[in-house]
Formats: structure tokens, C-alpha cells, sequence
């Protein structure tokens, strides 16, 4: 059984995240979706909301867990007894930092392998801050995220 972890902020999950999901379900027995909670970043919505968001998005979904996390990924991905991390690669701008934590993930422990994968090209201009954004100035975001999370945001900013 070989399992992975997929971690991030998911402030919200976009389509562009559950496209790298489907991507690496294919490729192991299962995928654990980790909430990370990131010290740095101030989210717009809880860790509890973001973790809901995610199980309603992929709830057909059979080998996919989601889970939180307050730590190092690293210890995470042992504790969860996973092989490798996966982390999504939307263009070269992502490539400096995602090669920076690869390798610090690798000094961490080297027996957990960081795996990128690349979205459909049609989702590699999609964050979730350009969506958050979108979804303030109340415009239609169907195109970007999975149906309960356009809910969530309608109900975040209904005025
Ligand atoms: P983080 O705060 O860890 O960057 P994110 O939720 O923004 O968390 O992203 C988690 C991972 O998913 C990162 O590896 C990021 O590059 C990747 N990712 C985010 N959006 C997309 C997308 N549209 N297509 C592919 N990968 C993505």
C-alpha cells in the first residue's frame, strides 16, 4: 500500500488542487489531504471549514482522507505512515520555493520523497487568493472551485 500526502493552506481547494488530487490518486493506493496550518498566513477560513470544504468536494472520491496538521509535514507524513509528499507545479514561478522545501523535506528525512505533479494547463493561472479575490467582488466563480465551495464563499460574502 503506498500512500502520499498532499499538504497545503486549501484557502479554499480550487479545481486546480483537485485536479493534482486525481492526478495522484492514479498514481498511489491512497492520498492523504493534509490542512496545514500555516503560522505565516492569516486564512480566510478556518482549518475546521477548510477541512469540510474538502471532505464535500471529494466525497466520491475512495482512496482520499483529509486530515490537519499543526507541525513539520515531515513528521506528519511518518506519522501517517506515508512514502512521499505531493505538491502541485503550476509554472516556474512556483519551482524556487517548491524546490527549496523539497530539499529542506529531504534534510528533514530523507526517506519521504517529495513528488511534483502538473495540473491541465487550463488551471495553472488558478490560487486560491485570485478566487478569494473573485468572490468578494461577488463574480461567478463556478469555473474555479467545486460546488461547496462556491456555496461557502456565496455565504462568506452575502451582504
Ligand atoms: P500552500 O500554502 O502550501 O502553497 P496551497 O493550498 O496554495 O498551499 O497549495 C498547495 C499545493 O497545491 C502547492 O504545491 C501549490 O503549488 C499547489 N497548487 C495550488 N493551486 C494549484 C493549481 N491551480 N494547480 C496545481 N497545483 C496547485
Amino acid at each position: 500500500m503506498k500512500k502520499v500526502i498532499y499538504p497545503g493552506s486549501f484557502d479554499p481547494v480550487t479545481n486546480g488542487h483537485i485536479d493534482v488530487i486525481k492526478r495522484a490518486r492514479e498514481l498511489f493506493d491512497s492520498v492523504v489531504i493534509t490542512v496545514a496550518v500555516n503560522p505565516v498566513k492569516t486564512p480566510m477560513f478556518t482549518v475546521e471549514e477548510r477541512v469540510l470544504m474538502l471532505k464535500e468536494s471529494l466525497k466520491d472520491f475512495e482512496n482520499v482522507t483529509i486530515d490537519s496538521f499543526d507541525g513539520l509535514v515531515v513528521d506528519h507524513a511518518r506519522q501517517v505512515g506515508a512514502v512521499g509528499i505531493i505538491r502541485g507545479l503550476r509554472a516556474v514561478s512556483d519551482f524556487e520555493f517548491e524546490f527549496q522545501m523539497a530539499l529542506m523535506n529531504r534534510k528533514l528525512s530523507d526517506k519521504i520523497t517529495t513528488i511534483f505533479l502538473m495540473p491541465h494547463e487550463k488551471y495553472t493561472y488558478l490560487n486560491s487568493t485570485i478566487v478569494r479575490n473573485l468572490a468578494s467582488l461577488q463574480s461567478d466563480v463556478s469555473d474555479f472551485v467545486p460546488p461547496a465551495v462556491q456555496e461557502a464563499l456565496r455565504k462568506k460574502f452575502q451582504s
